[in-house]
């Protein structure tokens, strides 16, 4: 299936791996131009080479050799003022005027809330709800004013199901949840073709799931195979998620055919949340 959405610009944060990449992969395939961004500059320039290849070899695959995508790595710290700036003002990239945004930083540590002071805290919430709405407040008006945008948060399947270990994630996304929910349904953006939408990851196997799972490990004192084994078990796929497969999500949120979907949190969890609805 075509998405439509071939040559728009995306900004896709934390995409040096894991499920940023993943998304970022999905639209690169499509012939999007990305602005991709991480801290770390070498792993992310070796994912802007990848994502250069793959932008070239799909167009190709679609006879469309003439309309290869664009890739620019931003490294730096999106959950900081002059991270976001520089995102926004690489040479080359469209400034604000982005038609998709997946907003992504890595997660918060995992522990016990006793530890946890009001740095760690503020610095949860700097992270997972203030910067997406940061990146959200700089670039939905201009998708209004041209009739098109999506954003898609990588929020956490926490969010419904919260898990003790990760209280800082479980507080910090909610708020985020509940600004969307407002946000999304404001007539001056539904109205005007822009979806704001939250994809839920259940357990993904990445870097990051390897940090949460090592964190239940210490805690219990289990050997790490016997956590991931036994958090496998809770899963009715029987399996970890493929950041492709997240990716391929992403992609459909923002694609055309998804514009009618808008304000969602979308669980992409191989059936691990128990609930109807
Ligand atoms: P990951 O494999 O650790 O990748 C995180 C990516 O974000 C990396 O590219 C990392 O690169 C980048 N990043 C981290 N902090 C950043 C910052 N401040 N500014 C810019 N880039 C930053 O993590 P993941 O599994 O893809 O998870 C992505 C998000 O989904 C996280 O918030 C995570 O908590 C959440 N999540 C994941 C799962 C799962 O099963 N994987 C489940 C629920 C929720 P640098 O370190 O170089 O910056």
């Amino acid at each position: 299936m075509d998405l439509g959405i071939a040559g728009k610009w995306a900004l896709v944060c934390g995409a040096s791996k894991g499920l940023g990449l993943g998304c970022a992969q999905a639209l690169v395939r499509e012939g999007v131009n990305l602005v991709i961004n991480a801290r770390n500059p070498d792993a992310l320039a070796l994912a802007a080479s990848d994502l250069i290849a793959a932008g070239a070899s799909a167009a190709g695959a679609r006879g469309q050799k003439d309309h290869i995508p664009t890739v620019l790595p931003v490294a730096a710290d999106i959950t900081t003022p002059a991270g976001r700036e520089a995102a926004f003002n690489v040479p080359g990239g469209p400034g604000c005027s982005f038609d998709i945004v997946v907003t992504n930083a890595g997660g918060p540590p995992t522990g016990d809330f006793r530890d946890w002071g009001r740095a760690e805290w503020i610095a949860a919430v700097e992270a997972n709800m203030l910067t997406p709405i940061e990146l959200i407040k700089a670039t939905v008006d201009g998708m209004a004013a041209r009739g098109f945008g999506r954003i898609v948060n990588i929020t956490s399947s926490a969010v419904k199901a919260p898990i003790d270990i990760l209280g800082l994630s479980n507080g910090a996304r909610s708020g985020l949840t509940g600004f969307v929910a407002g946000l999304a349904r404001n007539p001056k953006l539904a109205g005007q073709g822009v979806t704001v939408n939250n994809l839920l990851p259940g357990k993904f196997d990445t870097d990051r799931l390897q940090t949460t799972l090592q964190g239940a490990a210490t805690k219990t004192g289990k050997p790490l195979e016997a956590v991931r084994a036994a958090q496998v078990a809770t899963i009715p796929a029987g399996r970890f998620g493929t950041a492709e497969e997240f990716g391929a999500i992403c992609a459909f949120l923002c694609s055309m055919q998804a514009g009618y979907i808008t304000g969602q949190n979308l669980l992409a969890d191989g059936g691990a949340y128990p609930g109807a609805f």
